[in-house]
């Protein structure tokens, strides 16, 4: 597959963005295997700050130690695609990709990323990572906020039952007990903060294609992916 010449200023950024357990992450990776990609997970820069801040007994209502922190998380991140297709994210050394996928640091993320501070120094970030490549960004805010005039920008949505059942699969796997109601109402919780906070909530692009992944395997949503830039003339 080939990358259309995108001109000299443009490069090919393709904008994933979508409520929680929607697919982004699996979707991202296919898309970024397929074409040959960067590949950056917003959220797992939010997850990590707020693991920090956790471990610092820093809580949600301290902006000051909060933006603090971001710009040390900022200053060392680093997202590493490894073998068996897994996205590692390390913050200098140190291995941080399952802490930052532990329950504890889902019930405190939404808090945290609704700091103003917090998000500026994440969006230089992710802008900084993609500059000047080709890349899927997939987030909550990428087509809105972080990446405008991206070419392609896709919305995934899935039903609860079905955003539920991913959590509890992904959680299971990694040998969390999960109490599938608890998953379900934690889910709804942070759409919920997501989507209402003031500065770029969780929101379709005016320009966005809306995707309901529910009856579609990952795979099915890459091809249709895949298509739309096809479509658009963006590879050949
Ligand atoms: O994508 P993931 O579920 O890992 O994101 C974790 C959290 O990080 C989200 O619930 C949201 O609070 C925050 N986030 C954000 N903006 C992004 C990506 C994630 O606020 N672009």
């Amino acid at each position: 597959m080939i990358i259309s010449d995108q001109g000299a200023a443009g490069r090919l950024q393709i904008a994933i963005d979508g409520p929680a357990a929607s697919g982004k992450s699996t979707v991202a990776l296919g898309i970024a295997r397929r074409i040959g990609l960067v590949v950056v997970d917003s959220g797992s820069m939010y997850r990590t700050v707020a693991l920090i801040s956790m471990e610092e007994g820093i809580s949600a209502d301290d902006p000051e130690a909060l933006v603090e922190i971001a710009r040390r998380v900022s200053s060392s991140f680093r997202l590493e695609l490894a073998e068996g297709d897994t996205l590692r994210v390390y913050l200098g050394e140190r291995d941080v990709t399952a802490e930052i996928r532990s329950p504890e640091v889902g019930r405190s993320v939404s808090p945290v990323s609704e700091e103003p501070g917090v998000r500026a120094e994440m969006v230089r970030l992710q802008r900084c990572l993609v500059e000047g490549r080709d890349a899927v960004v997939e987030g909550r805010d990428i087509g809105t906020t972080v990446l405008p005039d991206a070419p392609l920008k896709v919305f995934l949505e899935a039903t609860s039952p079905e955003r539920t059942r991913r959590r509890a699969l992904e959680l299971e796997a990694r040998g969390v007990d999960v109490d599938r109601d608890q998953v379900r109402e934690e889910i709804a919780l942070r759409d919920r903060i997501d989507s209402s906070r003031a500065v770029s909530p969780l929101r379709l692009a005016a320009d966005a294609v809306p995707i309901d992944t529910t009856d579609k395997t990952a795979a099915d949503v890459v091809d249709e992916i895949v298509g739309l830039l096809a479509d658009k003339g963006l590879i050949h």
